[in-house]
């Protein structure tokens, strides 16, 4: 990662009107699709994502299953239309990858010894990339899990900090990404204080690194409330409201 340019002005504002401690906006919504077993949609600035869980279920190829825990098998997928430039809909290197590092970012919050030889299948279809979509998805995909009523030890939220014109900032969009110094995305079990996914485009110093990985965290715990709220949404209706103004 080269930077070119400023990508923060005078004022400590970014491309997109955020300050350094900024999230980027985020909704969530729990059971979108009917005919998956828990389900969510994120928008996460500009990343649209679906998440779909189905499980636990039969395993096939039955030589997969393990005979003492369930089998996790994440699939992370941009969709053509994803991207600027149409994306080839076979799976890339990159895709490949990000689906490896979203199951490893899953599993340690999920009780996988309570389904032996059973399977659960997560699948991120990205709809519309921006930058950080590896975090959304985690996101979205601990709350598809949960809506989907898989004994979960913890929920897992995710976010990125990076580095723009030699400052640390939190949630690092597109444009930051591809022109910016860094990029850290972490993935983090809030009540259990365990990272579960860590890692780093670009360079950093002892000093940075500390910084940038603070930053990730609380801009995580900030995420985890959006999630507790989207799920109480679908399963208390407007009470969560009510829960909110009493904290
Ligand atoms: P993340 O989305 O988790 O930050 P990357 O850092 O690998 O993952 O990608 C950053 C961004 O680059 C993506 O969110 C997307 O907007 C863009 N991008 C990734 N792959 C492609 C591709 N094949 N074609 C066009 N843009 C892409």
């Amino acid at each position: 990662m080269t930077q070119t340019r400023n990508l923060i002005d005078e004022k400590g504002i970014r491309t997109d009107g955020r300050t350094g401690d900024e999230l980027r906006k985020i909704k969530i919504e729990v059971g979108v699709v009917k005919n998956a077993d828990g389900s969510a949609y994120i928008e996460f600035g500009n990343n649209k994502i679906i998440v779909a869980v189905y499980g636990p279920r039969e395993v096939h190829p039955k030589h997969m299953a393990l005979p003492d825990r369930c089998v996790l098998r994440c699939r992370y997928h941009m969709s053509p239309f994803s991207t600027d430039t149409r994306k080839n809909p076979a799976p890339s290197r990159r895709e490949v990858e990000i689906s490896k590092v979203i199951r490893e970012a899953l599993e340690p919050a999920l009780m996988l010894e309570d389904y032996p030889r059973a399977a659960i299948d997560v699948f991120v279809e990205v709809l519309q990339a921006d930058g950080g979509s590896r975090c959304a998805g985690i996101t979205a995909a601990s709350v598809a899990l949960a809506d989907a009523g898989i004994n979960m030890r913890d929920i897992v939220t995710a976010c990125a900090a990076g580095k723009v014109d030699e400052r640390i900032v939190l949630d690092i969009n597109d444009t930051e990404d591809k022109e910016g110094g860094a990029d850290m995305p972490v993935a983090y079990l809030p009540h259990l204080n365990q990272i579960t996914l860590l890692q780093l485009d670009g360079s950093l110093s002892s000093e940075q690194f500390n910084e940038c990985l603070d930053k990730a965290l609380n801009g995580c715990k900030s995420i985890y409330e959006i999630q507790r709220l989207a799920l109480m949404k679908k399963y208390f209706g407007s009470e969560s409201e009510e829960i909110r103004e009493e904290q």
